[in-house]
């Protein structure tokens, strides 16, 4: 191969790599939708690349071509856009700007980078991007700062923000500010029932519906899952608080049309509260809301409830309360007390019932009915729980190896403690390390436990039923108990509320129901108790409607395990 040749195969090998990669530049440049004008000092020339014909429809070469680029855009910022474009000034930076198009639709960033050799500006790249979609995106995410994204209307935030505005032009008016708080009423249901899109659309229409309330004076929000609230400044007239509230019932009486044809049907609970009685920021508004709310909750469904600072008192001493539960869970304060239960037929001692006692150093003995509630719903249950069982077996076990008397340790077991996996396992363990024979180990339940999983609920009961123990449904007549539940229920034992003992000699519905659930019982063969007996009537009248056991002040109360002691060691009769 000559010389020449050679040359010329080089020269054709280079012409093709720079075809090469100005294509692959070009290809790069479009499809990253990038624009350029591109302006070189020495030859006062300008140049459009990339994409930008794309994108405007034309190309930019000379100063004419420059002006129609510039009327493309929002005239108001041409003026800041030509300095971008011509400032000969020197910056290292680039200067950018982001502008709107004549017409308002699309956003465009147009960014200037200055190219020097030395101090002498040689080159300038101007960069044109479509940036709609990112202004957009800005657009959206501050909707989302204002409006909930399902009901589409304020969301908490933002109506925390109006209501502080509210509030501060109350206080300068001497004005009121109310705020309403809806819960809808087992909206569970409704998810449960119909699914989570059915749930979401009605929480959607509900919005949209109270969202007519909306006006200079009304602010409504989706405060959370199935909370609403309204705000109103000074709830007179027209306005007045009762007017809302009535509006929203009368409505509901009406069932919400869903897209699918279905219906849903909601009652609400209601709770105000008011600026300045209640509190003086629209956070603790809200949050005395949300206490009066608990207090309509606890009421049912379809309650109102305004707030009062008497509610607060208790609501902290709850709080309180419950620090001084986790210190007494922390330190053991606590003792179980036995309250004896006898044969109805012969007085004979038949058993006793483990109850919880806890004394606190400043207020003193605190009832289980106001600390198991609060030790439920913390968790504290399940440490205290533990407790009394093994407190109470191994009482019995002693018990049983000092005296050889065979009666029945009857123990209160919370659904809280039911639920756990572990719960069977634990009991049997338990009776096992203290070597007790579980015929003589009862566990009291409450409906309660029903409620959740029947068949998980019955496998558990027949767990502990076929390991020995003995099952007592508790408080029966109180709860949702049916009777087709409690026949396939492994029970032994059926509890009377003690409401039932206060009114049978006066109250004759009562005694109607007593009967009939003595009746059953004893058809049924379970063993039954009645319990709270105070005096010699109930009983008499108990005895001789067939009760097998009575439990009371009458015959005994709950007392410290030395009471029962010395009882026991005074020698008691049990039933052969
Ligand atoms: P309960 O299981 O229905 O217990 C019977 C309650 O009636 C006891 O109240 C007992 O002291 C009381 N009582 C018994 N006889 C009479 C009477 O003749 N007249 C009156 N006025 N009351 C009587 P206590 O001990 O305050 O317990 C209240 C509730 O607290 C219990 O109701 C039970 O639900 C719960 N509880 C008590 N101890 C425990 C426990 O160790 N674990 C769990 N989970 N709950 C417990
Ligand atoms: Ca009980
Ligand atoms: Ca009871």
């Amino acid at each position: 191969m000559n010389d020449l040749q050679y040359q010329f195969d080089l020269l054709k090998a280079m012409n093709k790599k720079i075809v090469e990669s100005e294509h692959m530049y070009k290809l790069i440049v479009e499809r990253a939708s990038l624009s350029f004008i591109y302006y070189s000092v020495e030859k006062n020339k300008y140049y459009s690349m990339g994409n930008f014909r794309n994108l405007f429809g034309f190309e930019v070469n000379n100063t004419g071509d420059l002006e129609r680029f510039f009327s493309f855009f929002d005239a108001s910022k041409e003026s800041r856009l030509r300095e971008v474009f011509f400032s000969e000034s020197y910056s290292a930076n680039e200067e950018a700007i982001d502008i709107l198009d004549s017409v308002g639709k699309r956003w465009f960033r147009v960014v200037c980078s200055k190219i020097y050799e030395g101090e002498v500006l040689t080159d300038k790249v101007v960069k044109i991007i479509d940036i709609t979609k990112d202004m957009s995106r800005s657009e959206e995410l501050l909707y989302m700062a204002y409006y909930d994204s399902l009901t589409g209307i304020y969301n908490r935030n933002y109506f925390i923000t109006l209501l502080d505005g509210f509030i501060s032009d109350a206080k300068e008016k001497g004005d009121r500010v109310a705020i309403i708080t809806i819960d809808i009423d087992d909206f569970k249901k409704v998810n449960d029932g119909l699914g989570m899109i059915i749930g979401d659309e009605f929480l959607q229409q509900f919005g949209s519906y109270i969202k007519e309330f909306q006006n200079d004076r009304v602010i409504v929000s989706h405060l959370s899952n199935d909370i609403f609230g309204i705000g109103i400044y000074n709830p007179l007239g027209d306005y007045a608080v009762s007017g809302y509230i009535n509006r929203i019932r009368n409505r509901l009486k009406e069932p919400f049309k869903m897209s699918t044809g279905q219906e849903v049907s909601v009652s609400v609970s209601f709770s105000v509260s008011e600026y300045p009685e209640a509190a003086a920021s629209a956070l603790s508004l809200i949050n005395c809301g949300d206490i009066a709310m608990f207090r309509a909750k606890s009421l049912g469904n379809d309650q109102l409830v305004y707030f009062d600072a008497k509610m607060l008192d208790d609501f902290m001493s709850n709080v309180s309360l419950e620090n001084k539960l986790s210190d007494a869970v922390m330190h053991h304060r606590f003792e179980v007390y036995f309250q004896p239960q006898y044969h109805a037929d012969s007085q004979k001692l038949r058993g006793m019932e483990a109850l919880l006692r806890w004394k606190d150093e400043e207020k003193g003995f605190i009832p289980p009915s106001v600390f198991i509630p609060i030790a439920e719903k913390n968790g504290a249950i399940i440490p205290i729980g533990n407790y009394v069982l093994e407190r109470s077996i191994k009482q019995y076990a002693e018990w049983k190896e000092k005296y050889d008397l065979d009666f029945t340790m009857s123990i209160n077991i919370s659904a809280v403690q039911y639920k756990r996996d572990d719960f069977v396992e634990n009991v049997i363990e338990l009776i096992k390390r203290y070597n007790v024979d579980p015929q003589y180990i009862e566990l009291e339940i409450t409906e309660s436990i029903l409620i959740d999983d029947f068949e998980a609920v019955t496998k558990k009961l027949r767990e502990l039923r076929d390991f020995g123990l003995k099952i007592s449904m508790d408080d029966f007549g109180t709860g949702y108990s049916s009777l087709s539940y409690l026949m396939r229920m492994p029970i032994d034992t059926l509890k009377i509320d003690k409401s039932f003992v206060d009114s049978v000699l006066s109250d004759n519905s009562t005694r109607i129901i007593l009967d009939s659930i003595l009746d059953m019982s004893q058809n049924m063969g379970f063993e039954s108790i009645a319990e709270g007996v105070e005096s010699e009537n109930q009983y008499n009248y108990l005895f001789g409607k067939g009760c097998d056991v009575i439990q009371g002040f009458y015959l005994g109360k709950p007392q410290p395990a030395g009471e029962i002691t010395k009882m026991l060691e005074d020698g008691v009769e049990l039933q052969a």
